[in-house]
């Protein structure tokens, strides 16, 4: 397999890191998407629970109030048809405050019951007792009654009795003469403690608000705030500015009036009476509740997540090292191919003269002689010594002879040849040249080229036998023809004695065997 098409061992781990990266940030944005829809479902769950409380309430409370307010707005026109009938002469006064006052112990709600002239003067109560020099001409519902023929009961803002001193609300009636005059007031005064005392039942939280206002957005009863803000008008509010006006009861959040504080409301129009009940649940309170019901719930999230990201950083942790150990090993694996490329390399080259060594020789002399026989095709030999070659060493010195022999083997490496043609040092100072396919012709040829091209390095050689001084090689050739199979002892040895038929006839020569 070649160098570019080998697998790259860590690109699939690199892959494999990548994909895990994605995949443990998808769980995580997964786990972080679902957990946070949960949570806002439990908002959300928590908000439609409390306006829905809210709103029962608000409606409950406005059919308690109303059930309040019922009786005594009968018992007001139960009097007013009997004042109408008996009249108020002193005669009659006794049965009437009997009346009022068996009217009044039957009412729980009642603080008290009054009748007033067109002066606005006390005539009867239901205290009995009569308050010599009271005058009641100022209060803003006589001040109603005076001014409008109304039949209806007239609920006004909240007043301090002056009877008693306590915080009453006052539900009132036209008394009128036979002719439609003005006769006077008919007064039922409405504990605010009552309200105080049905609205404590139930349980909002700190700073929940229950409150109870006309329809003009005056507060009659409000909690949990002092009484100093009863009377109080807060017709800006929404609920007065367009919810009331868009359905008698229903829901909605905003920032009481009051107090700035966000509440999440319900609110109830009484049905019989200009009156509206409103009921606010406070938000931060809800915040906190929902936030402590998320506490277990978030920290095993959190866990959740704290698990993943531990597994995620094993993995990639581990898949590192796999990546690094992978790297190492194919560093080693290339750096052990190398060193076989290497040790082959000097294995079958010389390093003297970087031609083909003397194992190259064997196995390739091997090998073109059973490519020989196969093929029938003839297999040429060159043995080659370097002439006189001990004296070379004798005169300029071993290293000096070794560079020769390096000159001589890079001139035979630079001998054009065929690709096939193997030029190897032998051993020592010879040389030899395997020429596969080639016949006797061309083997001698090329045989007569090496001669020539190793005199014409002109090394020089002063106690060379050739003429020139320089150092000359002589060289044995033998072919074994197609149609005859040697062995390479007999190939070799016909090479050799040509070689020394060479050597015989005087060196710097080519003799064939
Ligand atoms: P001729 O072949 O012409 O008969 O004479 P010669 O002097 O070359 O004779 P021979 O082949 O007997 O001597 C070979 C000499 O080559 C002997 C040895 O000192 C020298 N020799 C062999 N190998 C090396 C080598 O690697 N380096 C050097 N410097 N000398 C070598
Ligand atoms: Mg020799
Ligand atoms: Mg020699």
């Amino acid at each position: 397999m070649s160098e570019e098409h080998r697998p790259q061992p860590d690109v699939s781990m690199q892959s494999l890191r990548r994909l895990l990266i994605i995949f443990l940030l998808v769980i995580g944005c997964a786990v972080v998407l679902v957990n946070g829809w949960v949570v806002y479902s439990i908002w959300q769950r928590i908000v439609n629970e409390t306006q829905n409380d809210a709103h029962n309430l608000s409606q409950s409370l406005s059919r308690q109030s109303e059930d309040t307010l019922l009786p005594v707005e009968l018992t007001l026109q139960d009097l007013r048809d009997r004042i109408t009938l008996v009249g108020l002469d002193a005669e009659r006064q006794n049965y009437l405050r009997t009346l009022l006052m068996e009217r009044k112990a039957s009412l729980p709600q009642l603080h008290g019951l009054f009748v007033y002239d067109s002066a606005g003067n006390w005539v009867l109560t239901s205290q009995g007792m009569l308050n010599q020099h009271s005058n009641n001409a100022d209060r803003a519902y006589f001040k109603y009654h005076q001014q409008h023929n109304d039949p209806g009961l007239h609920i006004d803002e909240v007043i301090r009795s002056r009877s008693t001193g306590d915080l009453v609300i006052p539900l009132s009636m036209r008394l009128n003469n036979r002719d439609g005059t003005f006769r006077g007031v008919l007064l039922a005064t409405l504990r605010i403690d009552y309200f105080r005392q049905i609205f404590s039942y139930y349980n909002l939280g700190d700073k929940g608000l229950l409150a109870l206002m006309t329809h003009t957005g005056d507060i009659l009863y409000v909690r949990p705030f002092a009484d100093n803000l009863l009377n109080r008008n807060i017709a800006n509010s929404p609920l007065f500015t367009h919810l009331l006006k868009a359905s008698s009861s229903g829901t909605a959040n905003y920032k009481a009036a009051l107090d700035g504080v966000e509440r999440l409301f319900g609110y109830a129009s009484l049905k019989r009476y200009p009156l509206v009940v409103t009921v606010g649940y406070d938000k931060q309170q809800l915040v906190q509740e929902w936030l402590t019901e998320l506490v277990v719930y978030l920290t095993l999230c959190v866990l959740l997540l704290l698990v993943i990201a531990a597994l995620g950083w094993l993995l990639l942790r581990n898949i590192a090292y796999t990546i690094r150990d992978q790297k190492e090993l194919a560093q080693a694996r290339d750096r052990l191919t190398a060193m076989n490329h290497t040790l082959q390399t000097l294995a079958l080259v010389d390093s003297l003269t970087g031609l083909a060594n003397r194992r190259q020789f064997d196995l390739y002399l091997d090998r073109s002689l059973e490519r020989a026989a196969k093929l029938r095709t003839p297999l040429a030999l060159l043995m080659i010594d370097v002439d006189s070659f001990k004296r070379f060493n004798d005169t300029y010195g071993h290293l000096a002879g070794d560079e020769c022999l390096k000159y001589v083997g890079h001139a035979l490496q630079g001998i054009h040849h065929r690709p096939d043609d193997l030029f190897a040092r032998y051993g020592g100072e010879e040389f030899a040249v395997i020429l596969g396919d080639c016949g006797q012709e061309a083997a001698l040829k090329l045989a007569e080229k090496i001669r020539v091209t190793v005199a014409a390095l002109a090394i020089p050689h002063r106690n060379s036998e050739s003429e020139a001084k320089v150092v000359t090689i002589s060289i044995g050739l033998h072919v074994m023809s197609g149609d005859r199979q040697e062995d390479r002892q007999t190939l070799i040895g016909q090479a050799d004695k040509a070689l020394y038929s060479a050597k015989a006839r005087g060196r710097n020569r080519v003799e064939v065997q």
